[in-house]
């Protein structure tokens, strides 16, 4: 027996346990796993500074962040209507045939396998979003660590051990590997007993998972969410009345967190003329000016530095500033370049991800240019549109066609900064995610993990509490075409 293989059959066992806790139950436990959480204090946020040099404010943050999505998660399963009940109940008299009763909710799915991102050591990582849909949907998990963070990783999961026992949830709900070997994530996509897989990280790394699960005999969902280079429309009115302040916003949330974020705005798109050419004079001023910064492991350094010189030697492609500062070991220049959009259009590398402080200027000479460039876009996580009322008038049917294009759609803002509340999709069609049906941030996030299931004619004690008569949990349900919740209400 191989090692993934005890791995997965304890987490099988576990799961089949695990899916019959209940809401209120899951809750005490994801609520008792923030707390252990926060109980870890600064020595979690001092090892993960070491391991993957982002500054403390930024990871308190993210801690802060990871704890309120695992409490909005166990919100969500207490209160129980997350699951989608829909009731039709029977018509035995109906002519010709009989109508069964018939009674719907979600499920959880299995064994979940998830992979720590690097740029997130929380957020995305051991207890992080993946980990924390999939406990509230009732399935156990597999994490395999990020080798970038293993300490901090580790540290994570023993909050998780103290939370599971505290709470009296099955020991194996939640099991942690540490391996860093391609083999031994694919064994764990592949094995027969996993039902679906977590991932956020590089393209290349999401597709092969997304492949290997394609290549089982019984194929599984990936969730991968991969690059995203979000592409920024600068329209010709807010350039005329506010491109000093554009350029600050920009200059910042490219450079922010050196850049290491999947919503970081890595293409810009303009109309030439002259506000336009004012404005690639102040984002490039303003991107000098800032310094170098160290990225979250020597890999993720060289692959900048790599496929920054990679774009910047592609036809047409200019570079119009980078950090005055030279960048020392480990470091990152802010980079901005340009292109002229009948080039950019003429040269699918130019939409590849370059992950770190870069962003890529393409100038139009009409909108049917800029049209042509973005119908080159491939699917993002985000795009923004900058504008002014008059440019969402005279722009309405590109801007419609945008909508196409990714999983959320801003209007004057930045894409970096990700909200974490119900309404938010975080995710995008292909290659921004391999289903961009789902999203990794926010509540909704649950359904990744779960699958519908009917009950034909069960009798009132062989259902779940949810598609009891009664309504005993006081959920929100579907009955016959109406949404009710009333509690100890009869369906007759
Ligand atoms: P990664 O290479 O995608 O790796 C993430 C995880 O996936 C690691 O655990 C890795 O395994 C595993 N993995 C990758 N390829 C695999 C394969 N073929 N088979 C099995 N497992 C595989 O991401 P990274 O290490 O964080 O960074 C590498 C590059 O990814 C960065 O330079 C950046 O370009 C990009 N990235 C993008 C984002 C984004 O949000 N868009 C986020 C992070 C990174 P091991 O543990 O065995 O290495």
């Amino acid at each position: 027996m191989t090692q993934t293989d005890t791995i997965l059959r304890a987490s099988h066992t576990a799961f089949q346990q695990y899916k019959k806790v209940t809401g209120t139950d899951k809750a005490i436990f994801l609520d008792a796993l923030a707390a252990e959480i926060e109980a870890l204090g600064q020595p979690l946020i001092a090892k993960a500074m070491e391991e993957t040099n982002l500054p403390e404010a930024r990871l308190v943050g993210e801690r802060g962040r990871t704890c309120n999505q695992l409490r909005q998660f166990a919100a969500l399963v207490k209160e129980g209507s997350w699951v989608e009940a829909r009731i039709d109940t029977a018509t035995p008299d109906r002519a010709p045939l009989p109508k069964p009763d018939l009674r719907k909710m979600m499920v959880p799915l299995g064994p979940v396998v998830v992979f720590g991102a690097s740029n997130f050591p929380f957020a995305y990582s051991t207890a992080g979003v993946d980990t924390a849909s999939a406990l509230a949907a009732g399935c156990s998990v597999v994490l395999k660590a990020h080798p970038a963070h293993p300490q901090t990783s580790e540290m994570v999961a023993s909050a998780i051990a103290k939370a599971i026992a505290k709470t009296k949830i099955p020991n194996d709900v939640f099991l942690h590997v540490q391996d860093s070997s391609f083999e031994t994530g694919k064994a764990l996509v592949q094995h027969p007993l996993t039902k679906a897989v977590g991932f956020t990280g590089s393209f290349s790394g999401g597709k092969a998972l997304y492949d290997y699960a394609t290549q089982r005999s019984e194929p599984i969902p990936v969730f991968a969410e991969m690059g995203s280079i979000n592409p920024v429309f600068i329209f010709p009115g807010a350039l005329k009345v506010r491109s000093e302040k554009i350029a600050e916003t920009y200059a910042a949330s490219i450079t922010q967190g050196v850049g290491q974020f999947c919503t970081n705005p890595g293409l810009l798109l303009g109309l030439e003329n002259a506000e336009l050419e004012v404005f690639k004079k102040q984002l490039s001023e303003k991107m000098k000016l800032i310094a170098p910064g160290t990225m979250l492991h020597p890999g993720i350094a060289n692959n900048y530095s790599k496929n920054r010189a990679k774009a910047l030697e592609q036809t047409g492609v200019q570079l119009l500033a980078e950090s005055n500062e030279r960048p020392k070991e480990n470091q990152a220049t802010s980079t901005l370049a340009t292109v002229r959009a009948t080039d950019f259009a003429a040269n699918h590398l130019l939409v590849e991800e370059v992950f770190g402080p870069y962003s890529l200027l393409v100038t139009a000479n009409t909108i049917e240019e800029l049209k042509t460039a973005a119908a080159k876009i491939p699917g993002q996580l985000t795009a923004t549109i900058i504008g002014e009322d008059e440019d969402l008038v005279t722009y309405v049917d590109f801007i419609d066609l945008i909508k196409e294009k990714a999983g959320r759609v801003i209007i004057n803002g930045v894409p970096t900064g990700v909200e974490v509340c119900p309404s938010m999709h975080h995710g995008g069609p292909f290659p921004a995610t391999t289903d961009s049906r789902f999203t990794s941030v926010g509540t909704d996030a649950i359904k990744r993990f779960v699958r519908p299931v009917s009950f034909q004619n069960f009798p009132q004690h062989l259902l779940p509490a949810e598609l009891k008569d009664e309504n005993p949990l006081g959920i929100w349900r579907l009955v016959n075409n109406e949404f009710i919740k009333l509690a100890g209400a009869s369906l007759q």
